[in-house]
Order: structure tokens, then sequence, then C-alpha cells
């Protein structure tokens, strides 16, 4: 595996954006150094995903948060103003790759989120979801300023996409209470049952509220606990602010990245606590897991210690609360009819 991502696309973000939380940390070698915790492994049959996608259709657990891209930048050409060839990191992700990680573990669906290397042209992730009906979802990136913004959202609904990612790049965030681009986007997500995925900062959880309180129709889906724990400790302040957005009703928060949060290192019990705290903030129904590959599955992380702090370790988890985080809820946000 090749161990040299780049602080660039860490997190599927900008470099911009990670630069802010001033982590110094420029590789998957350089951020795990810390043992894990040895924990005995929940006894669930249950949740053994497996078990559950035998006999029916479509019982598999959903990951909610996956990047595919290919090296064939010809037929599909990158952001070249930000990104060159070398910043694809590993140089290939496709969906028979992914498939290959995720099957295994019983995951039969999964968001894509398009990757920053693509900006706002989605068209391979919109090949990948024709071209595998039924399995994917998607999560797209639109230019909030373009004049022909409804029709994009238009088309890109009709396409697959369910989701549109906001991102902190380059301090835009500073404006997204008051721009016009920005409110479109929002207004027309909650009258099309669409959701904005913002990748943030924990220093930008106040912002979102306010956008919540503003936009309260319109559904939210916070990627990576809000990257709290990204500099490897959970901050309590960081992670109040999380928890406090639960009192907007539409807000939604993914359990995932855990190869980038707290110790970094699996199988990821040391965040355990913070899993529970965002569980009894939110409840089960508005938490969904993901794994955030191809970043889940570099050097020593693996697909399956991601789904595994989930579907094994978290205990109090009744089996119906698991299923809501591994599958229902992303089934009911992301592969939902829409008008
Ligand atoms: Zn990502």
């Amino acid at each position: 595996m090749n161990r040299s991502i780049t602080r660039r696309v860490f997190l599927g973000g900008a470099a911009s954006s990670l630069s802010l939380l001033n982590t110094g940390v420029t590789s998957v070698a350089g951020r795990n150094q810390n043992p894990g915790v040895g924990q005995a492994v929940e006894a669930d049959a249950s949740s053994d995903p497996q078990e559950e996608s035998l006999g029916q259709k479509k019982t598999g657990w959903i990951d909610a948060h996956v990047h595919v891209w290919t090296p064939d930048v010809e037929r599909y050409p990158i952001d070249t103003n930000r990104f060159s060839v070398e910043d694809m990191v590993p140089a290939s992700f496709t969906p028979q790759q992914l498939l290959a990680e995720c099957q295994p573990s019983g995951v039969e669906r999964v968001v894509l989120i398009q990757m920053s290397f693509y900006d706002t042209d989605n068209s391979y992730m919109l090949d990948v979801i024709k071209k595998y009906p039924g399995v994917f979802s998607g999560v797209g990136i639109v230019d909030h300023h373009a004049a022909d913004l409804p029709m994009q959202i238009d088309a890109l609904s009709t396409a697959g996409v369910r989701g549109f990612r906001i991102n902190r790049r380059g301090g835009q965030k500073k404006h997204w209470l008051t721009d016009s681009g920005m409110a479109t986007l929002w207004k027309i997500a909650g009258r099309r049952g669409l959701s904005i995925c913002p990748l943030i900062n924990p220093s930008d959880l106040g912002v979102i509220d306010q956008l919540c309180v503003k936009y309260p129709d319109t559904r939210v889906v916070i990627d990576h606990f809000g990257r709290v724990g990204v500099t490897g400790e959970i901050v309590p302040a960081q992670l109040n602010s999380l928890c406090q957005l639960a009192r907007h009703p539409n807000v939604h928060v993914k359990m995932s990245a855990f190869y980038a949060l707290g110790k970094k290192q699996p199988p990821y019990k040391d965040l355990i606590p913070m899993l529970r705290r965002v569980i009894d903030s939110f409840s089960p129904q508005r938490l969904m897991w993901a794994s955030d590959c191809p970043y889940q599955v570099q050097g020593k992380h693996d697909y399956q210690s991601s789904i595994d702090l989930v579907g094994h370790h978290l205990k109090s988890l009744s089996k119906t609360d698991r299923r809501w985080i591994l599958r229902d809820t992303a089934e009911k946000v992301f592969f939902n009819k829409v008008s």
C-alpha cells in the first residue's frame, strides 16, 4: 500500500482546510504512533453483516462516504489548478477496487462523495452510479454561484445525486451565511429532499448552527464528526459544539474516518466515548457509519476495523440501533426517491 497520502487530500478535503488545523501531519505513517486498547468483542450474531445479507435483497450495510477515481485522466480530467496526478494517492480507486474492499464486510451499497480532484466535474461519479444500478448514490460538488444552479441540481438529482458537498476551502465559510448562491443551494436542497454535506472543522460548527436556523427544512449531513478528534485529541468543547447541533432535527452526522481521529489506531476503541456521546445526542436515526475509503484502507488501517467499531465494539447498541447506523439512516437520506 502506498503510505504517502499527502495532507492535501486527507479526509477528502483540500490542503487549505487541513492546514488550518496545524496538525503538522504529512503522512499516514506519521499519524499513527499510539497503541490500541484491547477489549472484548461483542458476541452479537445479529450484527454479522454477512448473516444479515442472506436471504433478502438489499439487507446489507451501506457505507455512506467513499471516494472513487480513475487513473484515466484523459477521459476524466482532474482540476489541474489545484491538483496534479501525483496528488492522486492511491493512484487508482475504482468501483472494482472499492467493492473488493467492502463486499467481504457485508456492505452492498455505497454513497460516493465527489472527489476534490475533479472539482465540479461530477462525470466520473455519475458514470459509476449509472454503471452499477442500485449500488451507488452520490454527493456532488456544484459551483453555487453558477447562473444555472437550479438546472444543474435538477440534472444531478435525476442522475442519482442526493446531496451536495460544501467545504471551507479558502475561508469561504465566512460568507456562507450571506452568500446568495449558498442560499439558493440550501433552499433548493430543502425543497427537493436533498442534503447539504459540510466538510468542516470544529471551528465551523457555529456557522452550520446558524445556517440550520436559517434553513430549518434543509437536511444536513456533517462529515466525520465535524473532524472533532483530528488533532489526536477529542476536545470536550468541540464535541459539545457538535452535539449541540442535535437541536436541529434535520442534522445528521457521519460516524466515519476513524483512521484519522483520536489515536488513529485500529481498532479505534479510544473513540468509543465520543461515539456514545454522539449517539446519545442525535439518536441512531440521525447517524450513519462510513469508511471514507480509500483512506481507510491505507497503511495499517483496513476496512473491517472501521465497520467493526460500530458493528461489534459498541456494546450498548441494540440490533435496531445498529441497523440504523449501518444501513437505515443512509438508506433514508441517500437512497430515497426525490421529486
Ligand atoms: Zn472523504
